[in-house]
């Protein structure tokens, strides 16, 4: 399938839409119009309009969206046809809740190994997921072709996790230390700093208190 460029705030919302629309097709509806995905998404109809004419002629005035026509689009687009395999890297408590989590509402991701350097936990599996030794990074991830990586070691692991994974053919990582990690310009890096996250939710609180 050809690639489409898509602003970003409209990838992320890709995701939203396809959750809703698989909703309405489980519920049989044929149509949807923008306003009533706009209200179960909590986007702006302006916005959803806007974001799906960048996929070309897929609604028709006064009728809406067509959710069958819409679903096989969004599927294809957000790869739910195949299944993509991820790793994990440092099975702590954070790891083991994103082990047990396993991206259960989605049928297209899956953590299909674990890493660890605890000779406890190596060579266990946990909640469905073998977990492995370091030293077998290279090797699992070339075998299970595993380009991406969920990287919950500790701080003070988690750049040299990172040159090891680099080293081992990972293209994109999920970050849940707070560290910023460097890496070579082909690698993506997404991160998700909880507790900062957190700040900045206590932040906004304080802030509306005040006002
Ligand atoms: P816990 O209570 O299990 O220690 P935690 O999440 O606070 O939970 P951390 O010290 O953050 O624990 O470590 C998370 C996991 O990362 C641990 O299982 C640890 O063995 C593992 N780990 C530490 N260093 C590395 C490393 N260099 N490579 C891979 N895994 C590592």
């Amino acid at each position: 399938m050809e690639k489409i460029k898509i602003p970003k705030a409209t990838a992320k919302r890709l995701p939203l839409y396809y959750r809703y629309l698989l909703i309405l097709n489980e519920e049989g509806k044929d149509k949807v119009s923008s306003t009533e995905l706009s209200e179960a998404v909590q986007v702006d109809s302006a916005s959803i309009r806007r974001d799906f004419s960048y996929f070309g002629a897929l609604g028709k005035r006064g009728y809406g969206y067509d959710v069958k026509n819409l679903l096989t689009f969004f599927k294809k687009i957000l790869n739910q046809d195949t299944l993509t395999n991820v790793a994990l890297i440092g099975v702590g408590n954070l790891g083991r809740a994103l082990l047990n989590y396993n991206f259960k509402r989605s049928n297209n991701i899956r953590i299909s190994c674990a890493f660890d350097i605890n000779k406890k936990i190596t060579g266990r599996i946990l909640s469905g997921v073998p977990v492995y030794d370091m030293d077998d990074l290279k090797q699992q991830l070339s075998d299970q072709q595993i380009t991406i990586a969920i990287l919950t070691v500790p701080s003070t692991a988690a750049q040299k996790t990172t040159d090891e994974m680099v080293d081992a053919g990972v293209k994109g990582i999920m970050n849940f230390t707070p560290i910023r990690l460097s890496a070579p310009a082909d690698v993506r890096i997404q991160n998700v700093d909880l507790a900062t996250e957190l700040q900045t939710l206590i932040y906004f609180l304080d802030s509306d208190k005040e006002n």
